[in-house]
């Protein structure tokens, strides 16, 4: 199924997943998807590392199973940034030999180490190069906050527009902690006649380090709520945990108030944390 069928009968809730480092045990990624066994998630998306080679046959394994074993939709995601068209008529092929039907096509992180394998410098051209070629649904990736080598939002929501006109029919949004950002983006993304459904991003922090890195990445603000909550737990795990998971559903509680078109839980391939936040939204979602 292509996932962007699903907003036309109700608000979305998806979760992302991550394949295992390769110095970890395989398996492990399984034990997350055992521990998500009775949530019905609308699809699971399954990231996948920008370093090209064979990054690429994890993610498409895994979304594979969380399809065909696992009986929910998935998809695959796909950054350009290092892989050649040769490559990616390859990657494409694997992934349509899976049964896998909808695919987060991306740019990529670029490295100041490793220049571009090929065409693929931005993600609307990877984006044109499977519309021309193939009858996936294509998702695209968007920031609320502005990405963070844009000179500029307006940049920004005019380059996510060539996204959608090159065949994006879904997006979603990087985590954000303040859900103002959300909507003055989302009317933003509406003045510049971009008519996609987008799903919110959110990010349960669960550790200060974790928090640390994201902020540095994607250069997300924190609201001085958020960061009294991490400085008055971070030396108290469990505490931080459960206020973490408070944080992202009361995030949710007023996105869903606000008519969001769909939530994308980023889980960390924390099951349970998942199915904290799960259980207490499933039944806010209107049909
Ligand atoms: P682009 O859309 O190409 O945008 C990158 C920058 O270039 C922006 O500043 C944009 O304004 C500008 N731009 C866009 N198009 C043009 C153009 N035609 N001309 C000039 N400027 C342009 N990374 C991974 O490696 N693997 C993953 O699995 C992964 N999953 C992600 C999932 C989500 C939901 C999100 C939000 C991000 C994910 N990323 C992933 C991170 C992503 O690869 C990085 O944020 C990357 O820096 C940008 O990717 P993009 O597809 O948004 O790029």
């Amino acid at each position: 199924m292509k996932t962007s069928e699903i907003f036309r009968n109700r608000t979305a809730l998806s979760f992302e997943i991550f394949p295992p480092k390769p110095t970890s045990d395989e398996k492990v990624i399984y034990k997350t998807l055992d521990g998500l066994t009775g949530l019905k998630p609308d699809f699971i998306s399954v990231t996948y590392g920008a370093g090209g080679g064979k990054n690429c046959e994890k993610t498409i394994q895994i979304a594979a199973d969380v399809k065909n074993i696992y009986g929910i939709e998935s998809v695959a995601h796909l950054p350009g940034i290092n892989i050649t068209e040769e490559e990616a008529v390859d990657i494409l092929e694997k992934i349509k030999a899976s049964g896998i039907k909808n695919i987060l096509a991306l740019r990529g992180d670029i490295s100041p180490d490793i220049p571009p394998a090929g065409r693929f410098t931005h993600a609307d051209q990877l984006i044109s190069f499977i519309r021309e070629r193939y009858d996936f649904n294509i998702l695209a990736a968007c920031y609320p906050e502005g990405h963070p080598e844009s000179r500029n939002i307006i940049d920004d929501i005019n380059n996510l527009k060539r996204k959608a006109e090159s065949g994006a029919s879904q997006l979603i949004t990087q985590l954000f902690l303040d859900n103002d950002y959300f909507y003055t983006f989302r009317e933003r993304t509406a003045l510049a006649g971009i008519n996609l459904p987008i799903e919110a991003g959110i990010m349960p922090v669960t550790n200060k380090a974790q928090i640390e890195r994201m902020v540095r990445l994607c250069g997300v603000n924190m609201p001085k709520k958020f960061m009294k909550m991490i400085d008055r737990y971070e030396n108290n795990p469990l505490a931080l945990r459960d206020a973490g998971i408070a944080y992202a559903i009361d995030q949710i509680v007023d996105l869903i108030s606000q008519g969001v078109d769909g939530i994308h839980l980023y889980t960390m391939n924390n099951p349970y944390v998942a199915r904290r936040i799960y259980e207490a939204v499933y039944n806010l979602l209107p049909a």
